[in-house]
């Protein structure tokens, strides 16, 4: 009798056995829908058995094993229970977290093909058929067949032209083997792809990526902006496309899509490319991860989650801009896509290839101490686009009025005389403006976080940038009656007002998280950039990333100095990251450009690395700053983090967490804290920090504590295991 051991979405690290007479090995990945307590649920088979430890009494049989799909290869299924032991996380919760949501529920998957997206090819049964023995009657069925024989493909259109009817007999014709479906691929471009020559560095870059390209091997292209890495890319897919394999590239943010979609779309118009990515819906997501896992698509572009999609024929893997903080989830399963990516290219024996003008530390060091294979491209790929001149504009000389001091605006007049593109760029981590009573001292706080409340001046409202929560503007101080309470510090609003006044007859748009919210906004908002009808941008890091601006001549950058006092020991780090990526959009082209950061400390050796372009300087320095530390890469970290309606249950929790680590403790393990921001959502958090220079150390201390956690009684805290945690 064979029982299923079953997978599911509960906060439990176990799997559940249940009696399925028609089950065998074949259905191990495939869903079950059990009953669980007084519910249904569904989970993933991860074995099928002949016996099982549950009293036969007990044993429960499924409700269905849905067969609708194939299931799961065995390979992602692999990779799920890697990403459960390495992060510490149920392995039904990792499962459920990684499949579309359409595969989540008690039902089957209904698979409405929209037969526009297909063409329809006849096979050597279908020419084969003789048309005159199909019966004169069925007229619509033997003028088909007819088209189909000229043709030999049709499409669904020209299949309507037959006859309207025509379409209903194509599920039989699959049936009897006479015709087969394939996928068109959603843009077919016309006219040609200019395909520049490869610049010296480019060449090699490809050369050594695609000689070894049958084995194992993480790469960093390390390159500066513009040094065309995009184009190393769409060179070494083509020889994996070649061989019909599939390529998985992963980005950071949703908003970088369509840009780089239409770029592959363009060089290979023929092949079938889904972009997977939280804009879509669920439908859409589901048929993207099928056309993935039934090897249709070749080129799966998308976000973090893409990493969890099955590819079954997986060539090759990039993840691009492998600095960026969105491949780590920061929530629920912690799991960073970047690294899962690495897992996986191992785990099929191909290539990773690493992208970034400014690599994380953690990639750099093992690039330098040779676990990865370092690539560099060191000059822009565009004749004559020499990298931006950087420099710094002293605030304590040039004092600055509503955020912008006099030689920014008259650098800025310059660019607007010259009808050249300008943009200020505002560094908003941990800034924001807030109203703040100058007499005596209350500033708006978020009931529900700690957080101070962010001021809206449009539509003259309070929002928490942290829960969302919103509240209305206080005539008076609610603390003291003075009526003067003014907004603090400038948001992209201030700026937009305080140019708009300077710059009158300016074309001024501001981008922030608010203005890209509806569905096609960012592809307006590129293209009225890139067609010239702005003349300033206003924006925060969204405008940072990857996009091309041929006609930005200046970059202005403000706040840049609070990362400098941040407690968090990234902090810098990503500053540089991001400043170097912000510089990189000016002077693509044949437009010279200028950055000028404004800064009290000009002669800061974060300012000093930039103005030089020498992101080696400046990681040697923090990685030379890490080590004396004790910082990662040169230790490796886990937190242990519990949120509860008050600090002190977290705290409590906590305590009682490290007594029961202390039993075994192989690591260092620190005392329990409250979080940076202690109110988050309404409740209030706090961490226990373990580390120790041994992965494997920390691995195996980590599995013994979580054994252990698993077994404390009803908790008043949640508490989950961030394994490489990147915020604190
Ligand atoms: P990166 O991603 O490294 O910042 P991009 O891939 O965006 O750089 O390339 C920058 C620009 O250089 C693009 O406009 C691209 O079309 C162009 N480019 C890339 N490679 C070449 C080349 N070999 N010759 C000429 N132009 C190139
Ligand atoms: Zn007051
Ligand atoms: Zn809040």
């Amino acid at each position: 009798m064979p029982v299923i051991r079953v997978a599911l979405s509960v906060p439990l690290d176990t799997l559940f056995d249940y009696q399925a007479d028609d089950a065998s090995e074949r259905d191990i990945g495939a869903r079950a829908c059990v009953p669980f307590g007084k519910k249904r649920l569904t989970g993933v088979i991860v074995a099928v058995s002949d016996h099982t430890q549950i009293a036969a009494e007990k044993l429960k049989p499924a409700y269905c094993i849905f067969r609708e799909i194939e299931p799961l290869p065995a390979a992602l299924l692999d990779l799920f229970h890697f990403c459960s032991q390495y992060y510490h996380h149920p392995l039904g919760m990792v499962i459920m977290n990684g499949l579309p949501v359409k595969l989540r529920n008690n039902k089957a998957v209904k698979l409405k093909k929209n037969p526009h997206d297909y063409r329809y090819v006849l096979t050597a049964a279908g020419k084969s058929v003789d048309s005159a023995s199909i019966p004169a009657r069925n007229r619509v069925a033997r003028n088909l067949l007819t088209g189909f024989q000229r043709g030999a493909e049709l499409t669904a259109t020209q299949i309507k032209q037959i006859s309207p009817r025509a379409i209903q007999l194509i599920p039989e014709w699959i049936q009897f083997g006479w015709i087969t479906v394939h996928p068109i691929s959603a843009a077919r471009t016309t006219g040609s792809v200019k395909i520049p020559a490869l610049t010296s560095g480019q060449a090699a870059a490809v050369d050594a990526i695609t000689s070894s390209n049958r084995q194992f091997d993480t790469w960093l292209l390390h390159g500066v902006t513009g040094s065309g890495k995009t184009e190393v890319y769409l060179r070494i897919i083509e020889p994996v496309l070649a061989q019909d394999k599939q390529t998985l590239v992963l980005i950071p943010e949703i908003s970088l899509t369509p840009q780089l979609e239409a770029v592959f779309r363009n060089r290979f118009p023929a092949v079938p490319l889904v972009s997977l990515h939280s804009g879509l819906n669920d439908t859409e997501r589901l048929a993207g991860w099928l056309q993935a896992q039934r090897a249709e698509a070749k080129i799966l572009l998308g976000t973090r989650l893409a990493v969890f999609t099955p590819l079954p024929n997986l060539g090759l893997i990039i993840v691009d801009e492998e600095q960026d903080g969105s491949f780590k989830q920061q929530d629920g399963l912690r799991y960073s896509a970047r690294d899962l990516a690495i897992f996986r290219g191992k785990q099929e024996s191909i290539p990773v290839v690493l992208g970034s003008a400014t690599p994380s530390l953690e990639s750099y060091h093992h690039a330098l101490t040779g676990r990865y294979r370092h690539l560099r491209l060191l000059s822009r790929a565009v004749q004559n686009a020499a990298l931006p001149s950087i420099g710094c504009i002293d605030t304590r000389i040039n004092k600055t009025q509503d955020g912008l001091s006099q030689p920014l605006l008259q650098a800025l007049d310059q660019c607007l005389k010259e009808k050249h593109q300008s943009l200020i760029f505002l560094n908003r981590r941990g800034y924001a403006p807030v109203l703040l009573c100058k007499s005596c001292g209350w500033s708006a706080a978020c009931q529900r976080c700690s957080s101070r409340l962010v001021v809206h001046l449009r539509d003259k409202k309070l929002s928490c940038h942290h829960c969302g929560h919103q509240a209305q503007f206080p005539r008076a101080c609610p603390q003291c009656g003075n009526q003067d309470i003014t907004p603090f510090g400038q948001g992209t609003q201030r700026v937009e007002e305080t140019l708009a006044g300077h710059f009158p007859t300016a074309r001024i748009l501001r981008i922030d998280r608010d203005s890209i919210r509806r569905k096609h906004a960012w592809p307006e908002i590129l293209h009225a950039i890139q067609t010239q009808q702005v003349d300033i941008l206003i924006g925060t890091q969204l405008l940072a990333k990857g996009h091309d601006f041929p006609n930005l001549a200046l970059v202005g950058i403000l706040n840049a100095d609070n990362a400098l006092y941040s407690t968090d020991f990234r902090a810098s780090e990503r500053l540089f990251a991001q400043l170097m990526q912000v510089a990189g959009r000016a002077g693509r082209a044949n437009v010279a450009g200028h950055v000028l950061i404004q800064t009290e400390f000009p002669d800061h050796s974060l300012y000093q690395a930039l103005q030089r372009h020498d992101y080696d300087a400046l990681a040697q320095t923090l990685l030379a700053e890490r080590k004396t530390a004790g910082f990662p890469p040169y230790v490796f970290q886990a937190l242990l983090r519990a949120e509860a309606n008050d600090i002190r249950a977290v705290l409590d929790f906590l305590s009682q967490a490290k007594q029961l680590a202390q039993s075994f403790e192989t690591v260092e393990l620190f005392d329990p804290v409250p979080a940076h921001m202690v109110r988050l959502k309404g409740l209030e958090r706090g961490h226990v920090l373990v580390q120790s220079p041994s992965r494997k150390r920390l691995q195996t201390f980590l599995t013994g504590w979580y054994a252990k956690l698993m077994t404390l009684p009803g908790q008043k805290a949640r508490w989950v295991l961030d394994v490489d945690p990147l915020e604190f």
